[in-house]
């Protein structure tokens, strides 16, 4: 049976819905991408949606919850939101209050803790310099190495704070996290960290930065939280599949395992999680120290820098980069795309099964990107909803006509469709 805070359907009484009227959408993982599509079609479409997701709870890898000591962690790593989007912020605000936070990182470089990213600061305070940002600005200019295209997580760096700073921030914590060195890495991966020539030491400029007031589990439940949704734990779709009746799948788990990774394994880094408590009130300055040269992991987070919690004692985490485990981080590289998107073009021909979130599009997203990726699906499929019914009865559209087909196959337990489709 499934439980979470009484507000879940028990297994059985799930199937047994399910059984009785069948689902219009299995909604396979319980994160960010599944929940917004879960309260999505139930609230604006009054659609049934059975939710599963094979962990013990909610979340996906935003889920939070209490440690022994009655500290807020986050057990799949500290998670802080951030947003330019006013769309995802107000939709989420829905579920949730805000506690305004804005996250500092400091790196541990040379025996020193200096801002990162890389500002005004961190060069001063590094090489015991007075420098103003002007005098920052032609810094940077003078030990910039020349590009003529910026296409690896090298180029970004050495093309604008030169190979110094390149090698003491980037360099080595790149090689720990990625198990690659920052040549082989797409741009965008060390794009994603600034360079500042003013005193902001603020790790994200996004203009609302803001924690959920009693955290992601209490907002997840809120989104949940409705009589058209049906919640499974504990369960591989993969079980229940061709046992309850459904019409429409929506998969949020990574796409290479849905197709059997008929195409070969798409690549995924993985972290373990060291998380400790302490019996001291504060551990570190700020949320998150880097450690980009030394030790095994790139970094250690305080949650209650982050979440705002007064307790006497401490609970910290510390990552150590994997290459086997639970997949975490699509890898950005020419290579990889390319073989997602052999994937995708499987993906295109089975209009009963949408694929969305960060491991199902191989998307190195963060979590308002795949809210405002969830909420852009919800409007396609609404409009699919829409011309549906639109139909006379006893007619289908064509798309109407192969999910409806597809569905059916589907929900027969001895179905030949399904495996070759899910
Ligand atoms: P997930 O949260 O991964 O949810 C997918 C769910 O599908 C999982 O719960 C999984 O169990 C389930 N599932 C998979 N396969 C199956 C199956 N066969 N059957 C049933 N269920 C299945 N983003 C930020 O914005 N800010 C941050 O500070 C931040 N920090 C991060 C730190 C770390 C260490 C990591 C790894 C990520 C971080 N992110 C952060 C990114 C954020 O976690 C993701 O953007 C977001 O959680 C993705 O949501 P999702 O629904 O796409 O996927
Ligand atoms: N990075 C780095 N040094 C740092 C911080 C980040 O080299 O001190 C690089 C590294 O390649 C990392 C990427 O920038 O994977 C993106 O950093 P971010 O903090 O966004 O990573 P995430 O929080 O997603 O793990």
């Amino acid at each position: 049976m499934s439980e979470l805070n009484g507000m879940m359907a028990p297994e059985g009484a799930a199937a047994q819905a399910g059984a009785e009227q069948g689902f219009d959408y299995l909604i396979v993982g319980a994160g960010f991408a599944g929940s917004v599509l879960a309260e999505r079609l139930a609230t604006q479409l009054g659609l049934r949606v059975l939710i599963v997701d094979k962990r013990s709870h909610i979340g996906g890898n935003a889920y939070d919850r209490h440690d022994d000591a009655g500290i807020l962690i986050h057990p799949y790593g500290p998670h802080i939101f951030h947003t330019n989007s006013a769309d995802v912020f107000d939709y989420l605000s829905q579920f949730t209050q805000w506690r305004p936070y804005q996250h500092r990182v400091l790196a541990n470089v040379d025996g020193q803790l200096v801002p990162m990213p890389i500002n005004l600061d961190t060069v001063n305070k590094l090489y015991g310099l007075k420098l103003t940002s002007f005098e920052l600005e032609a810094f940077f200019e003078s030990v910039a190495e020349k590009r003529e295209q910026i296409r690896t997580s090298e180029d970004v760096v050495v093309a604008k704070v030169g190979r110094d700073l390149y090698n003491k921030f980037f360099r080595g914590y790149t090689r720990k996290q990625w198990g690659l060195d920052p040549s082989e890495l797409d741009a965008s991966v060390t794009a994603r960290v600034p360079t500042r020539t003013n005193r902001d030491d603020r790790y994200f400029a996004d203009t609302f930065q803001a924690m959920p007031l009693h955290g992601y589990t209490r907002m997840f439940e809120k989104m949940l939280a409705h009589p058209n949704i049906k919640i499974m734990l504990n369960t591989d779709y993969r079980e229940i599949q061709h046992c309850i009746p459904w019409k429409h799948m929506v998969y949020t788990g990574p796409i290479d395992t849905f197709f059997d990774c008929k195409y070969g394994k798409l690549p995924y880094r993985s972290l373990e999680f060291r998380h400790e408590t302490l019996p001291q009130e504060q551990f570190q300055e700020v949320g998150t120290v880097n450690y980009p040269n030394d030790y095994g992991y790139t970094r250690i987070s305080e949650f209650k820098h982050i979440t705002g919690q007064k307790h006497p004692h401490t609970s910290v985490v510390y990552e150590y980069p994997r290459a086997e485990g639970d997949p975490y981080y699509p890898v950005p590289q020419p290579q990889n795309a390319e073989l997602y998107k052999r994937y995708e073009a499987e993906a295109e021909l089975l209009p009963h099964v949408t694929f969305v979130g960060r491991l199902a599009t191989y998307r190195y997203y963060n979590m308002d990107q795949v809210v405002a990726q969830s909420l852009a699906t919800f409007k396609k499929l609404r409009q699919r909803h829409e011309a549906d019914a639109a139909v006379p009865a006893g007619l289908f559209s064509s798309a109407g006509a192969t999910r409806a087909a597809a569905g059916a196959g589907l929900a027969s337990p001895n179905a030949t469709s399904a495996s070759t489709t899910a």
